[in-house]
């Protein structure tokens, strides 16, 4: 689509400096949403294509997703052999229902920041117990963790000319066993609900629930519990307002596979 009312684009950007940003400016990841419809405040876009930074390293105990890492990089990546948990990587990258155009072209740090509810790298990054790498207009560096960088429908934690470069994924979360259930309205629709398991060696249990909600929901627990610990704690983290509404579906049924899906993670963990 044309965005009659872009004026520049930047090419070659800078990290984010003090009085740099402008009112109408927009980092450009991949543009798969940027360029998907009007954007009447938008005058000048950053492509963020132009910092040339790698887009997957693995750093000592850390996998490091550059914001620019597109869906087809991430899905493409040779992921070791012994991570037990290795197949959530493309179970999230499939979750995402784009044509090979989409694919890629969309980055995950785009999925993210646009914060949909069935944004499947906001899983990926929330269910791996990610941390998110932000850089500030004042030149520094702040962290948060990726279950609390997307704040609700549509919104997230960056801050005014705010800058997600990079998704820091701990390697532990990969040896860990894995569970992943997504379902959709329709068969070729967004996310309904999209939960993750991880069961540690340790003993340790986390289930993290995106697309059912609006934003996501980590909870962990020093070892697998039982069903009634599970709901219960489903119960008090996630209130009613917080189930997702659109034509994807309806909150009392998102709440409905929410719990379902749940147990059905708990129980093939505990197996
Ligand atoms: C056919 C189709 C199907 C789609 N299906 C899905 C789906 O199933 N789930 C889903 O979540 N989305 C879906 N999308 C929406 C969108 O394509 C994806 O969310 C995609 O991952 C966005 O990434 P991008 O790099 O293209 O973002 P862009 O369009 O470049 O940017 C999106 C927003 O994020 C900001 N931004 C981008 N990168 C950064 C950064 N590093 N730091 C700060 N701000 C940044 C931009 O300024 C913009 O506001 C779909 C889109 C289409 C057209």
């Amino acid at each position: 689509m044309d965005i009659h009312t872009i004026e520049e684009i930047v090419r070659r950007p800078a990290p984010p400096a003090p009085g740099a940003w402008r009112e109408g400016d927009a980092w450009l990841g991949g543009g798969t949403w940027l360029y998907s419809e009007p954007q009447l405040a938008l005058r000048r876009l950053i492509d963020l294509d132009g910092f040339g930074w790698t887009p997957i390293e693995l750093v000592e105990e850390t996998l490091v997703l550059a914001a620019t890492c597109t869906i087809r990089e991430l899905h493409d990546w040779p992921v070791p052999d012994d991570w037990a948990a290795r197949a959530l990587i493309r179970q999230c990258c499939d979750a995402l229902l784009g044509s090979f155009k989409i694919w890629n072209m969309a980055t995950v740090g785009g999925n993210l920041c646009l914060a949909l509810p069935a944004g499947p790298m906001i899983s990926l990054a929330a269910g791996l117990d990610g941390t998110c790498v932000i850089w500030t207009p004042d030149g520094a560096k702040r962290r948060i963790p990726a279950a609390a960088f997307v704040t609700g429908d549509r919104t997230n934690a960056l801050g005014r000319g705010e800058l997600l470069r990079a998704i820091e994924l701990p390697v532990a979360g990969f040896r860990s066993r894995s569970a992943f259930r997504q379902i959709s309205l329709t068969p070729r629709g967004r996310s309904a609900a999209l939960l993750i398991g991880l069961g540690a060696p340790s003993g340790g249990f986390a289930l993290t629930v995106t697309a059912a909600t609006k934003r996501p929901v980590r909870l962990t627990f020093p070892a697998v519990p039982d069903a009634a610990a599970l709901a219960a704690a489903l119960r008090e983290a996630i209130p009613e307002g917080l189930y997702h509404h659109d034509v994807h579906g309806a909150p009392d049924w998102r709440r409905r596979l929410t719990f379902h899906l749940a147990e059905d993670i708990r129980r093939e963990l505990a197996a």
